[in-house]
């Protein structure tokens, strides 16, 4: 019988996001590892290999599908209430010990892990989306840095049929994969998981080229959002979060961050599960860095006005949230404060239109 990393094999074509080097080596620029592959090597991410010269790449297939709410992404200042069509593959770059999709993103690395390919085509995935009222399709779920050339077929036919593009992504890139990316992709997640070159290392990256990401998505004028995963004992002194909440309001203090609540996962089951008040504090730091939009996730209904939008010039609430429930939306067709006429950052609707669900909606998969 075959292993994944055999079927996986054959689910690729030849990519486009690399250099030639002098001696031979294919330099694979999707993520911020920049592998140098000799023949018949394998990336970091386990998808990617040179075999005879050529690089070959994840292609034709998902690891799972979803309908979410576009604030599970999170994201909050892009077309709130949009369904969010979701799609992942296999594999990541990273092997975070507290991974939440670790079934997909750890597929090739732990053999508890099992998630078979499932055969896809572009243009079934934008017709799905399309036909379940979607409005933004979005790679998450994996690391989409490393299946950029799948993601940029699917969002070249998603944009032709009038839909929003997004990742979902923990923001190890590259100027070329960013560069790459650009023209196809409206919205993106980035998890600033630390703010630690430290902490980067034990989960198997490094924190430069993830800053260098959010500066440069910035710069391209792609609408971004952090978030931080609160872990007690691992991201949460005081002297990190400042650092972390600085740097993020240095690129710009309109970007939101959300920190969210840890609750133990995959490898990571000791640290008690992050409280509201820990929430609530961490936020404390990031307003007091002159963040604007800071918002508290994971533990809906316990963290007051955390969850809710607020004009950044005369404090009017603009949407309510519980959770990823929008109970109330008021922010105009122009995108600003109704009461003072502030304009409020981010990618709006010129009419609210509800929300299909405040819930995810698994998609059965097909073949
Ligand atoms: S995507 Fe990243 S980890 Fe994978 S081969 Fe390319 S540079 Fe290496």
């Amino acid at each position: 019988m075959s292993t994944l990393a055999e079927v996986l094999a054959q689910e690729t074509r030849a990519g486009e996001l690399y250099h030639r080097m002098p001696d031979g080596r294919l330099r694979c620029v999707a993520c911020g590892h920049r592998c140098p592959l000799p023949d018949g090597a394998v990336g970091v991410c386990k998808v990617r290999f040179n075999r005879g010269g050529t690089l070959f790449v994840p292609w034709g297939y998902v690891g799972g599908v979803q309908c979410d709410p576009i604030e599970k992404k999170p994201f909050f200042h892009a077309h709130p209430g949009a369904l969010a069509y979701s799609f992942g593959m296999l594999g990541c770059d990273l092997h975070c010990a507290y991974c939440q999709n670790w079934v997909t993103s750890q597929a090739l690395r732990d053999p508890t892990a099992v998630a078979p390919p499932l055969t896809a085509s572009p243009e079934a995935l934008v017709r799905d989306a399309v036909d379940r009222g979607a409005r933004v399709l979005v790679s998450t779920y994996n690391e989409p840095l490393i299946t950029s050339e799948w993601a940029v077929e699917i969002f070249k036919q998603a944009k032709a049929a009038g839909l929003m593009t997004a990742f979902v992504s923990n923001g190890n890139g590259t100027a070329e994969v960013l560069d790459y990316i650009r023209p196809w992709i409206d919205f993106y997640k980035i998890d600033l998981k630390s703010f630690d070159d430290r902490h980067y290392r034990e989960l198997g990256g490094r924190i430069a080229p993830i800053l260098e990401t959010i500066r440069r998505l910035h710069a391209m004028a792609v609408w971004i959002e952090i978030v931080t995963l609160l872990i007690p004992g691992f991201n949460d002194s005081r002297d990190e979060l400042d650092r972390l909440t600085a740097f993020i309001a240095g690129v710009s203090p309109d970007v939101p961050w959300h920190v969210t609540a840890f609750h133990g996962d995959y490898k990571m089951t000791e640290p008690p599960n992050t409280t509201a008040a820990m929430l609530r504090a961490a936020a404390a730091i990031g307003g007091a860095n002159g963040l604007r939009f800071v918002y508290a996730g994971n533990l809906p209904g316990q963290v007051g006005d955390l969850e809710h939008t607020h004009c950044a010039a005369c404090r009017a609430r603009l949407i309510t949230r519980v959770g990823y429930h929008i109970r109330d939306y008021r922010i105009t067709p122009e995108g600003a404060c109704p009461s003072c006429s502030t304009r409020v950052p981010g990618r709006w609707s010129t009419r609210f239109q509800g929300q299909i669900t405040a819930r995810p909606i698994t998609i059965p998969l097909y073949r």
